[in-house]
């Protein structure tokens, strides 16, 4: 019976010391996990659940990596009320000139030289109150009819235009790479239709003048892209922190994904498949990056 008593005393010992190596254990894994955030994720945090339940209110530095693009998985946003999403100046009265560029890698849309203090550009939604300025808009494709960078449910879009905007605050473009609440990059997704839209005719006969890798074209913003506004007008949108999915990868990125696609036709996106790359004259066909990690980040949607 003593014996007994002993053995169950010893046993209780045994577990109350394995049970405080493990805790002890478990404390420095925890550490170590948030101390190694910053170069890939392990495991959910108290900083990524404060960031996670703050954001897009509350703006602060990530906890761990954030890069873009990725696949949205639609039940993992929580719905949140914010300020109305809004584009500003794209499509008002005046007459702002972009040049269409053929750059080797997209289809690249940017202001003309006399226009680059033009007020376009976003603000509202996870924004607030700041204005992002319009830098460039470009396109991405595919070889087939999944040319979307980023993916919805595991879904590619025919198509994926991209609006990139700095904050104004910050000056420009390079200086606001510098900062987690730097850049807006709008998305508009395109699905295939069976029609052609007849909105879109002046940029899809424009593109027979891009083939050439460096050529270029001069358009009114809004006579070649007013097409895109039925889609900009949508209030529907999910938003998330991210990063620029070309060089130099930035985690500054504030993304918007309108959700309701705009509709091409195969034949128009045929024509972007005739353009040539600057690799010794390639066709663009896969201007997309592969997908990131989501990591367990905040998105919302609107
Ligand atoms: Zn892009």
């Amino acid at each position: 019976m003593l014996n007994d008593f002993m053995i169950m005393t010893s046993l209780g010992s045994l577990m109350y010391l394995i049970f405080q190596t493990l805790t002890v254990k478990s404390f420095f894994k925890l550490a170590l996990t948030s101390h190694e955030l910053n170069s890939s994720y392990r495991l959910e945090s108290t900083d990524d659940l404060l960031y996670k339940s703050n954001w897009p209110f509350l703006k602060v530095r990530p906890p761990h990596r954030i890069q873009s693009p990725v696949n949205i998985i639609t039940s993992n946003a929580t719905q949140v009320m914010l300020p109305p999403f809004q584009h500003v100046g794209y499509w008002g009265d005046d007459e702002i000139l972009v040049n269409v560029t053929n750059n080797g890698h997209t289809v690249y849309v940017s202001l003309t030289n006399d226009e680059q203090n033009i007020p376009i550009g976003v603000t509202g939604g996870p924004l607030f109150d700041d204005l992002y300025m319009f830098d460039q808009l470009h396109l991405h494709w595919g070889e087939h009819d999944e040319g979307s960078e980023h993916k919805f449910n595991g879904q590619s879009y025919a198509m994926e235009i991209h609006l990139v905007h700095h904050k104004i605050d910050y000056g420009t473009f390079n200086e606001a790479l510098k900062y987690y609440d730097g850049l807006c990059v709008v998305s508009y997704f395109g699905e295939i239709s069976e029609e052609d839209d007849e909105e879109m005719t002046n940029f899809i006969n424009d593109l027979q003048s891009l083939i050439e890798p460096g050529s270029s074209v001069i358009r009114l913003i809004g006579e070649e892209f007013f097409w895109l506004k039925k889609t900009a007008d949508q209030i529907d949108y999910f938003a998330y922190p991210g990063s620029l999915t070309t060089e130099p990868y930035a985690e500054s990125v504030t993304w918007i994904a309108f959700t309701i696609p705009f509709k091409i036709s195969r034949k128009q996106l045929a024509k972007f498949r005739n353009l040539r790359s600057h690799d010794s004259g390639v066709l663009i066909n896969k201007n997309d990056r592969e997908l990131q990690e989501f990591n367990n980040r905040p998105i919302v949607y609107v």
